[in-house]
């Protein structure tokens, strides 16, 4: 045998947590009980030989926190940052979770092995407190074994357990931990990486906790970065005040309080999942709000509530500013013309520019109040319980309730929804996430539904938009499972869904969440859409010089010629009634040139060559051509309708309507038009942000691929199965 090896194990843990009783259980009467250096604060220590090792076992000061508030709390924490113990075994007090796991998930932060005991537990059970011990080790990754100290039960498992972590060669696990808000998270990842830009060697301790105290202003910590790395220290902790002073602004309370609030969320998730306890001590543990909000019957129909307020207020409200923005369009747009000589230039400022983007700068109030609706609820805490509502739901794609957030999002933009999947932990699910968010149809997609329906199913078209809203979640969830079973095996890893205290939204953090998420919409119309409607207008006016079928403009005049010849012989009705055929006959030939302009135009060829891909699922050319320029953006298929149907430029709804109609189209082939626009390639918008978050082009292709596979054999199946349908029983 080898000589024992010596091994050193500290416990900590609340006091009256039970320390030091087992700490003499393990002990027994080798102990040495002494002050700390410098304090009179009581040391106790002992060294004991078991199962062939020298352990020495280290009771350290209770304490409620690893801040830097009391000498306690000091010493532990030196403690254990300095002479780097094997093992800190906590003592959980059973009895007294939420305050235990407040230590617990600050030396999780902490770069130490840590298991539980899991103590006090005669006194839980005997008041009828259950807590899930395996569900708590799992979700914060750390070994938990049950102890009565008083009775000495549980001793033995306690130090076989010690010994293997402390012996196992595996690092203290780094997930699992608090994740806090995003703009937290943000500058703690910025400020680490500042300070590992600047110390090469690093502190002898984790540079995430090194920050976060950083972030919490902690004096202590502020004075050790000073003292180790002295001529860069200064540069630092003036970098950790700017953010943390722009934290403060952000939050309106300074980082520390906001960290705190968000570790006892965090810990109020884990206590949901794994306490129960009898239904008339409830009411001290979690708050009255989620008595009622996270209710087994109430909560749900709640939810469903607020989601479709959401959306009412979305459309119902966002209708007026997009009245206001369509005709101040409509101005600029009639100022330009008379501005501009007529001509190719004004052609495409007027129906390509402005026409293209003004199409789509329409739905700016819509994107800005779901993305409010988003930031409030947010910032309230309410999406954390919508996301705990949402979990056994997420569970039928294998994800979790976090998972739900972006699907929600997906409503407003699927680009901010893609991004928002970076709070997910496991890469997995955060793939899966991004790749089923796409059929959560996003709001570029509804004018398309508004007009195809409004069109074609009158009065029940609020149903049908409805029902394709649905189609889009069963989608998601059946594309979710067979991607679950398939490329994406894997369980889904326990994780801590945060309860965080509701709060009264501060004015300007919903701004700028809001602002955040609207901007990438904004930046969309000045970039990749106005290029977008440029090149859809060039294909649709170039060639130029094309020989007509017919002389419509000979026609014209001489309509005019002859309207003119008559005018003069006739009076009152009769005046009238040639006024109003004449005009009509000129608008007849002027639409028709412009129709045959826009079929031997470069769009019309694309438009036609494409067409065999279309016709199967009930689509002409002038609707291939629209759903191609959609892969730039959804928002233009709109307006390449209306440039192709309307065939005169204007995107007036009521003649796009009627030559809808006259196309050919049916309410089938519109129906399953629509769900091929729901479900059909992503736009170039989000299929650049699935490249950026999942860091492949493979998942970004597949993506292509897959929905436009799914999008062509659900249209076929609607529109042929539809056909078959009507033929047989109708
Ligand atoms: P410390 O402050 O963490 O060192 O706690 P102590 O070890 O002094 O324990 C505080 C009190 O709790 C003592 O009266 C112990 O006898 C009692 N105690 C410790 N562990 C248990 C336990 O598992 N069950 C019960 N019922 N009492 C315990
Ligand atoms: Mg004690």
């Amino acid at each position: 045998m080898t000589s024992p090896k010596a091994l050193t194990i500290a416990l900590t843990g609340n006091p009256n947590s039970g320390k030091t009783t087992i700490f003499n259980n393990l002990t027994g009467t080798r102990q040495k009980v002494g002050n700390w250096p410098g304090v009179t604060v009581e040391k106790k220590e002992g060294t004991i030989h078991r199962y062939g090792r020298d352990l020495k076992i280290i009771d350290l000061p209770g304490t409620y926190s690893l801040t830097a508030f009391s000498i306690e709390e000091v010493i532990a924490r030196n403690f254990i940052l300095d002479e780097s113990p094997d093992v800190v075994v906590d003592i959980i007090d059973a009895t007294n979770l939420e305050r235990s796991l407040y230590l617990a998930t600050q030396l999780r932060e902490l770069d130490t092995k840590v298991i539980f005991a899991l103590n006090m537990s005669d006194m839980a059970l005997s008041r009828d407190i259950q807590i899930d011990s395996v569900k708590l080790s799992e979700l914060l990754d750390v070994p938990v074994v049950y102890t009565v100290g008083n009775k000495g039960e549980g001793t033995d498992d306690l130090l076989k357990k010690a010994i293997e972590v402390a012996e196992s060669s595996q690092k203290p696990p780094m997930e699992r931990r608090v994740k806090y808000s995003k703009d937290i998270e943000k500058a703690i990842s910025q400020l680490s990486g500042f300070i590992e830009d600047r110390v090469k060697d690093n502190f002898s301790y984790d540079v995430r906790w090194i920050t976060i105290k950083l972030l919490e202003d902690d004096e202590i910590v502020k004075k050790r970065v000073l003292e180790s790395v002295n001529n860069q220290g200064r540069i630092i902790l003036e970098e950790a005040k700017q953010q943390r002073e722009r934290l403060t602004r952000l939050y309106n309370d300074e980082p520390g309080i906001v960290m705190t609030e968000e570790r006892y969320g965090f810990i109020a998730g884990i206590i949901k999942e794994i306490l129960r306890i009898p239904r008339k001590r409830r009411v001290d543990v979690s708050r009255n709000i989620d008595l009622v909000l996270t209710n087994r019957f109430l909560g749900f129909p709640i939810f469903i509530f607020f989601i479709w307020a959401m959306f009412q207020l979305t459309f119902t409200v966002g209708a007026y500013p997009m009245e206001l923005i369509g005709s101040g369009i409509e101005s600029i747009s009639s100022v330009m013309s008379s501005l501009l000589p007529d001509g190719l230039f004004s052609d495409l400022i007027i129906n390509g520019i402005i026409a293209g983007v003004g199409s789509v700068a329409i739905f700016l109030p819509n994107i800005l109040i779901l993305f409010l609706c988003i930031a409030i609820f947010e910032d309230t805490g309410y999406m954390a319980r919508a996301a705990f509502l949402m979990d056994k739901i997420m569970h039928l794609v294998g994800l979790h309730g976090k998972s739900f957030i972006p699907m929600l999002m997906g409503f407003g933009c699927n680009v901010p929804a893609i991004m928002a999947t970076r709070t997910l932990e496991s890469e997995k699910d955060r793939i899966l996430t991004i790749l089923i968010n796409p059929f959560m149809s996003c709001s570029a997609r509804l004018p398309i539904y508004i007009l195809l329906a409004g069109t074609f199913f009158a009065e029940r078209a609020g149903n049908v938009v409805f029902s394709i809203y649905l189609i889009g979640i069963v989608i998601a969830i059946l594309v979710g499972r067979l991607l679950r079973s398939t490329l994406l095996k894997g369980d889904t890893a326990p994780f801590v869904m945060e309860l965080p205290p509701y709060r009264m939204p501060m004015f300007n953090s919903l701004m700028i969440h809001m602002w955040d998420r609207s901007v990438i919409f904004i930046k969309k119309m000045g970039g990749i859409i106005l290029i977008g409607s440029v090149v859809v207008w060039a294909l649709s006016a170039f060639p130029q010089n094309f020989q007509f079928s017919r002389d419509y403009d000979a026609q014209i005049l001489s309509i005019k010629n002859s309207y003119q010849v008559k005018e003069l012989s006739i009076t009152g009705q009769e005046r009238e009634e040639l006024e109003r055929v004449t005009n009509k006959t000129i608008a007849e030939l002027e639409s028709a040139r412009s129709a045959e302009k826009v079929e031997k135009s470069y769009m019309g060829r694309i438009g036609k060559a494409i067409a065999p891909i279309f016709a199967p699922i009930g689509i002409d050319w002038r609707g291939s051509v629209a759903l191609l320029t959609g892969f730039v953006a959804k928002e233009i298929v709109l307006s390449t309708m209306g440039v192709l149907y309307a065939a005169g430029g204007k995107e007036e709804t009521e003649t796009l309507k009627e030559t809808l109609k006259a196309s050919g189209m049916t309410a089938l082939s519109a129906f399953a038009m629509m769900v091929f626009v729901l479900l059909y390639i992503p736009c170039l918008a989000t299929v650049a942000a699935i490249r950026r978050e999942t860091n492949s082009w493979k998942w970004a292709s597949f993506s292509v691929v897959f929905n436009f596979s799914l999008a062509w054999i659900m249209a076929f199946a609607i529109y042929q199965g539809g056909r078959l349908f009507i033929l047989h029983f109708i």
